[in-house]
């Protein structure tokens, strides 16, 4: 893929850049690259990824930054990091990897598991570590001895959400939650969403970053694809004729601007087709209430912005229609991930314009599918055949025209 990311854009410090080159990493994942600068802001982290995306370094380096650059030594039998993961394996796996990325720094790991004696692990936390991995049962086990303590805790990290719940751990969670000191930085991984996830993560979290990655090939290939080439002027036209057939029950429709939003569902709403915008100006009260709308079926088409599309998780949505691509490939595998949710059908139609003919090529490079052309009474040869450019040119001629 073209202009992808390196990790010296994420402003890791130059030891764990070239840690991550050693170890063959050649670009950050794209969880990494949407976690990685929030965390190092201190930022709280809701995070829906499975592992295999490159999930334990995207919160690994950024918390080894921030211990690095403000070395404290804890108490004894303090931690400043605590990373609570459901099996002894994830553990072990996790506290390889603070090892192996966190080789050049002066910091140290502890791992915490049951089944095995636990003599060693009492003495590996007796005079205080910077991060402990570890599984519910064997920590508080620890914790209840007085041979571990929570208090001095600075980041949380709950890995696998989801897998503790289905486990039975939720009573050893709520207990570890309950001694967290109230100032943290808490970062809550789980590879599904379920409400009562969505609950737990609520109470822990404030004012979360939101990270989605979709594991890239299984999303697209469910889901049946088209674009339509088409001018700009004319995309609004061809979403009213598209809208005409009546297969498209419950539509989410993308747009790169929060206006382009306002606008869209204008156009819709002049035209007696019900519609609603989310995007980040309104409030959380305006979105929720879109959101329900649009669940119960009481409007058709939801006009969303990228961002306020990330979190939506409505089932039986038909069709998802990008009126604009977006410029970052991984997005598009997102906002047709909507649709086809829990093994359903879902059709993802795309507007394409002139400027967004190298965004297509892009989005097919990443989903290594051809998406096929369909025909229809605004298709336009100037977007058909339009010159490609480099992504970063495409992006420059889209940004001239919000200016
Ligand atoms: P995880 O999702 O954390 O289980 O990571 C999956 C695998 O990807 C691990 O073997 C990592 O070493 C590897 N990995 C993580 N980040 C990258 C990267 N940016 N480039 C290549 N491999 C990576």
């Amino acid at each position: 893929m073209s202009a992808m990311p390196f990790f010296s854009d994420l402003k890791l410090l130059d030891t764990l850049q070239k840690t991550v080159e050693a170890l063959g990493y050649k670009n950050p994942t794209p969880i990494q690259i949407q976690a990685i600068p929030h965390l190092l802001e201190g930022r709280d982290l809701l995070g829906c990824a499975q592992t295999g995306t490159g999930k334990t370094a995207a919160f690994a380096l950024p918390i080894l930054q921030n211990l690095a650059k403000n070395p404290v030594r804890s108490y004894d039998r303090e931690t400043r990091v605590l990373i609570l993961t459901p099996t002894r394996e994830l553990a072990v796996q996790i506290f390889e990897s603070f090892k192996d990325y966190g080789k050049n720094l002066n910091l140290n790991f502890a791992v915490i598991f049951g089944g095995v004696g636990q003599g060693p692990q009492v003495r590996s936390v007796a005079r205080g570590t910077d991060v402990v991995v570890a599984t519910p049962g064997r920590l508080l086990d620890l914790i209840q001895q007085k041979a571990l303590s929570l208090e001095g805790l600075e980041v949380f990290v709950l890995d696998e959400a989801d897998r503790m719940l289905d486990m039975g751990f939720i009573h050893d969670i709520r207990k570890v939650i309950a001694m967290l000191p109230s100032k943290r930085q808490t970062l809550f991984f789980s590879a599904t969403m379920p409400p009562e996830i969505q609950k737990l993560a609520s109470t822990l979290l404030v004012n979360p970053v939101r990270v989605e990655v979709t594991p890239i090939s299984s999303t697209a290939e469910k889901i049946s694809q088209s674009v339509m080439f088409v001018d700009r002027n004319k995309k609004k036209d061809l979403l009213r004729h598209v809208l005409g057939d009546k297969d498209l029950t419950r539509v989410i429709v993308f747009t790169r601007t929060k206006r382009g939003a306002n606008q869209v569902s204008e156009v819709l709403e002049r035209n007696g087709i019900s519609s609603l915008a989310i995007h980040g100006n309104k409030s959380q009260n305006a979105r929720q209430k879109a959101l329900e709308s649009f669940r119960s079926g009481k409007i058709r088409v939801l006009v969303a912005t990228d961002l306020a599309g990330r979190g939506i998780d409505i089932d039986g949505i038909s069709h998802v229609i990008n009126f604009e691509l977006p410029n970052v490939s991984e997005s598009y595998v997102h906002r047709i991930g909507r649709t086809a949710r829990a093994g359903a059908e879902g059709s993802a139609i795309s507007f394409c314009d002139q400027d967004e003919r190298s965004f297509l090529r892009d989005i097919e490079k990443l989903t290594g599918q051809k998406i096929p052309v369909v025909d229809h009474p605004f298709f336009s040869n100037n977007a058909a055949s339009a010159p490609l450019v480099s992504r970063g040119k495409a992006k420059a001629m889209i940004e001239r025209r919000y200016r």
